[in-house]
């Protein structure tokens, strides 16, 4: 498993792969929150990673965040808040939407349809305490888009940054391509440069703040709105 630790002692481990990558973000205390929760094929996985993790931390898991509704991200949420018995937080207008989904599969369903609360752009979540953990509404891609940006030093960013890499321009899926690159520029102006150096996709490598910085097509997207 892919680990990253902040100054604040916050690690931040990948549990699932490439085809959805979700994130464990687990204070100084174990106090744990998960970004994204993966497809519903990897949830052996995920399910793994977190026995493997739970060896070397106490974990209470205590949130989930979800970067935004599309499969790929948010499929075991409701499982996940079931079982760890937490709060889900989303984009306010996907509350209703996962409210009135018809795959909660879990006897409690009730249970986690009362958990699901909207989060607004610039939010300090309080969960998990001894981690400072932002909210950055990101449209484009989804209307719903949230990235996190964790101790002011790494983001994690769900599909916010589709569509940068030349493999991604021909198919990218963006609801809207304007709101994206808006979104792009906002991602680098609300992260300190001095500071927030990483962004943790949903899909495929980290990305170093300077690859940003010296991406061309970006430079002349964001110089074009
Ligand atoms: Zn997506």
């Amino acid at each position: 498993m892919y680990r990253w630790i902040t100054t604040r002692n916050t690690n931040i481990v990948q549990l699932t792969e490439t085809l959805g990558q979700a994130y464990a973000i687990i204070d100084k205390d174990n106090n744990t929150l998960l970004y994204d929760t993966a497809p519903r094929f990897l949830l052996p996985q995920l399910q793994q990673s977190l026995k493997k993790l739970s060896q070397t931390h106490t974990l209470n898991i205590c949130a989930i965040v979800l970067s935004h509704l599309h499969h790929d991200h948010c499929a075991n949420a409701n499982h996940l808040a079931n079982k760890y018995n937490c709060p889900v937080f989303c984009h306010p207008e996907s509350v209703q939407i996962l409210q009135h989904q018809d795959d909660f599969s879990s006897q409690q369903k009730n249970k986690y349809r009362n958990n699901i609360q909207g989060v607004n752009d610039g939010e300090i979540l309080n969960l998990p305490h001894n981690a400072h953990c932002k909210i950055i509404h990101t449209p484009g891609h989804s209307y719903d888009s949230l990235c996190l940006i964790i101790d002011d030093e790494i983001c994690t960013t769900g599909d916010a940054l589709m569509g940068l890499h030349t493999h991604e321009r021909k198919t990218d899926p963006a609801e809207n391509f304007e709101q994206s690159v808006q979104s792009w520029k906002k991602l680098l102006s609300n992260t300190d440069p001095s500071r927030c150096l990483l962004f943790l996709p949903g899909h495929g490598y980290p990305i170093q703040r300077k690859q940003l910085e010296q991406n061309d097509y970006l430079l002349e997207k964001i110089q074009a709105v």
